[in-house]
């Protein structure tokens, strides 16, 4: 078994007297190799792609492999901490803060830190996203000219805005290829999730001779290009009638997605539906959920405008 050795790198002091560091692991392979980042809870809402780094980081110190692989699990611990996208001390999105600054607020002081210590050991990177504390999602954004993002393996890439201030927008521009993936969330189909990240990952790094072999990428893969977020307008029970077995599908143009009901009234605000001919389903809600005026209810692709590859 390989030693992994393990950096703690401190980023400031907080007012309750812990403080706040990034944990670094390394591993090193038995050849010489690319070093490939693997970044998990930059968003501290989706637990499931700190996981998915533990589970690569737990299996590699048992086995082959070339390179160097360099790992961040928890980017963001106060948000994991109280399991919420945003860092609670500053409210900000640590993912629409890089470079961040070492003068700014905390969110960006962290976001520094990431690219001092972090970034800099990484050739190649993947990105760990989920779906958050009640959505499940499946796709990878394809940001360049993908030969990483189709390897990853998921069924859906989503040729989408890279956004300025993420981490993965950031990194390219400075030259390191990043694969940035949304698999699983809320707390369907876990074990299905987290073997996809786990084979996404072996597959980055096959495709980077890290591993011998050929990706193993699903027979079907499309390129959506136009999707869009479905939003309820009235706050209540919102009851879904897809669930995050049903992702990837193409479902029928106007083919019910889900109810909001008054949990008061029990009368139906609310219907919604595919609006796509045909709409993929990209993102789900766990089948019962309170929603507020403007949630995240589905993220849907247009079918017509898919591409197959
Ligand atoms: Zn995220």
């Amino acid at each position: 078994m390989k030693t992994c050795e393990v950096d703690r790198i401190p980023v400031a002091e907080i007012a309750n007297g812990h403080r706040l560091e990034l944990v670094i692991h390394r591993l090193s392979g038995a050849n010489e190799g690319p070093r490939l980042g693997l970044i998990g809870g930059i968003h501290g809402d989706e637990p499931l792609g700190i996981e998915t780094v533990r589970l690569v980081m737990t299996a590699f110190a048992e086995e082959e492999f070339k390179g160097e692989l360099i790992a961040l699990p928890v980017a963001n611990p106060y948000a994991f901490q109280s399991l919420t996208r945003n860092t609670p001390i500053d409210m900000n999105n640590l993912n629409r803060v890089f470079p961040g600054d070492p003068d700014g607020m905390l969110t960006e002081q962290l976001a520094y830190a990431i690219c001092e210590h972090f970034l800099p050991r990484c050739d190649y990177l993947i990105d760990f996203h989920s779906g958050g504390n009640l959505a499940t999602v499946d796709y990878v954004y394809l940001h360049d000219e993908g030969t990483l993002a189709k390897a990853f393996g998921c069924e859906i890439l989503f040729r989408g805005p890279s956004y300025e201030g993420s981490f993965g927008n950031y990194a390219r521009g400075t030259g390191v290829p990043t694969v940035v993936s949304e698999l699983g969330g809320g707390q369907q189909r876990n074990e299905y999730f987290l073997e996809k990240g786990v084979r996404g990952t072996r597959n980055v790094m096959k495709a980077l001779g890290m591993l011998d072999g050929p990706p193993d990428v699903p027979p079907r893969q499309q390129i959506v290009e136009e999707m869009t977020l479905i939003r309820p307008h009235q706050g209540g029970l919102m009851l879904s009638t897809v669930d995050a077995t049903r992702l990837g599908e193409s479902v029928p143009h106007r083919a019910e997605l889900a109810r909001v009901v008054s949990p008061y009234t029990f009368e139906e605000l609310e219907s919604m539906a595919a609006p796509f001919d045909p709409t993929v389903l990209v993102l789900v809600r766990e089948p019962v959920t309170k929603v507020d005026p403007g949630d995240y209810a589905f993220i849907v692709a247009n079918g017509a405008t898919a591409t197959q590859i």
